[in-house]
């Protein structure tokens, strides 16, 4: 005999109280002891109390439906997008940039034809009330144009009056300065630079302006690719070029507002371009270095926001014959000495005369020191000013850093 111990077990089930055909349904009833439990419902049907009954429960074939409850797991979208999918998405700061905000929908490429380009506006020139002098801000002013004197910045070798040398046509002399400022706003002046060299051989060895409107998008993306957003940028010069064909006899504008007009263009790219392209001194490019140092030298009250409330403040005081130089003059003394990111105050002029409210101390063991020029390595420089209205012309002649 195995040793099996068989036992006879009966589990008493009690009756079934209502048991329910028909209706449709293929239906068991349940006994109303018995808990009604997801587990205890048969697979594949669903179950809801009878109308009838309240003790008992239909059975009836599920319908095929989104279980509602939620996977804990995130579903991750891939977070590394390409940086030229991102480029289109940074909002441009209207602090550093002339592209006036919401223009990349005005004048993208997939623009609707119907979609007409920025409307001309009127740029503001004077405020209601004029900002009063700094005090001291002669002083200043000089001392920074000292220290400048004895640095070389890229600004010097790069900026955007330097496009324009590598060019003969007088509009083609001017529209390389527009590309220039078109393409340097958020990117640094040696990237800005080589853009322009490969734009100008990807057309040919000429920044003209049938070229930028015959050669396909995709050169001068490939031309301009280390600029900061060059993709908007490959859009703007297009349709400037167009714009510029169409409307301005195919020259770069003479006016503020005709030059604000164009896509990518604010007021810092068009009173610079009226000064370099035009030599018209109508306004101060104020650009990011102007915005900012001008703020921490306390020359506005209160600080300015924007650089246009610069601008403004800074056109109520200062001299005009200054509008051209102090942007030139401030961009240089920003890359070099007064850096957005650990200024060298401990190398700075203005720190040692007091005249500057920011100056802090600096631990300027582990810093290079500037390499400032001396006064008898810098280069003299001739100005020849004309008077005019004079028959009898005399050039005077006057010499700097001759020493
Ligand atoms: S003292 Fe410092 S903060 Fe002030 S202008 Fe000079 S470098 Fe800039």
């Amino acid at each position: 005999m195995p040793n099996t111990v068989r036992a006879n077990v009966k589990v008493k089930v009690p009756r079934p109280d209502n048991v329910i055909f028909g209706h449709g349904f293929r239906a068991i009833a349940l006994m109303p002891s018995l808990k009604r439990s997801s587990s205890s419902r048969p697979s594949g049907l669903s179950s809801r109390v009878s109308e009838f009954h309240p003790a008992v429960t239909l059975y009836e074939p599920a319908v095929e439906q989104e279980s509602p409850r939620r996977s804990k797991r995130v579903k991750r979208e891939p977070t590394e997008a390409k940086l030229e999918d991102l480029e289109d998405l940074i909002p441009l700061n209207a602090d550093e940039e002339d592209v006036p905000k919401g223009e990349a929908s005005s004048f993208s490429a997939t623009a609707s034809p119907k979609k007409s380009p920025k409307k001309a506006k009127a740029i503001p020139q004077s405020l209601a009330t004029p900002h009063p002098a700094p005090v001291k801000w002669r002083e200043t002013y000089d001392t920074i144009k000292e220290m400048r004197s004895r640095i070389i910045a890229p600004v010097d070798s790069m900026g955007c009056d330097q496009a324009q040398h590598k060019e003969t046509d007088p509009k083609n002399r001017r529209l390389a300065t527009l590309v220039s400022l078109i393409l340097s706003s958020q990117t640094k002046d040696e990237v800005t630079d080589a853009a322009v060299a490969n734009l100008r051989t990807a057309l040919g060895g000429s920044i003209t302006l049938q070229g930028i409107i015959d050669i396909p998008e995709s050169q001068i993306s490939e031309a301009i690719a280390k600029v900061g957003f060059w993709r908007r940028k490959t859009t703007y010069l297009k349709q400037t070029a167009i714009m510029l064909r169409d409307k301005f006899e195919g020259d770069v504008p003479k006016t503020v507002d005709e030059l604000c007009a164009l896509p990518g263009v604010g007021p810092k790219m068009a009173f610079l371009t009226l000064q370099v392209a035009w030599d018209l001194n109508h306004g101060i490019g104020v650009d990011v270095h102007v915005h900012r140092i001008t703020n921490l030298l306390g020359w506005h009250k209160p600080p300015t926001k924007t650089p246009e409330e610069t601008r403004l403040n800074l056109q109520s005081w200062l001299p005009k014959e200054l509008y051209r130089d102090i942007n030139h003059m401030l961009v240089g003394f920003g890359q070099v000495i007064c850096l957005p990111v650990g200024p060298r105050c401990d190398e700075c002029e203005l720190s040692r005369k007091g005249l500057c409210p920011s100056a802090r101390v600096v631990k300027s063991k582990n810093r290079k020191p500037i390499a400032f020029i001396k006064p008898e390595e810098a280069k003299p420089t001739v100005e020849i000013a004309l008077e005019e209205d004079s028959s009898d012309i005399k050039p005077e002649v006057k010499e700097e850093n001759l020493t």
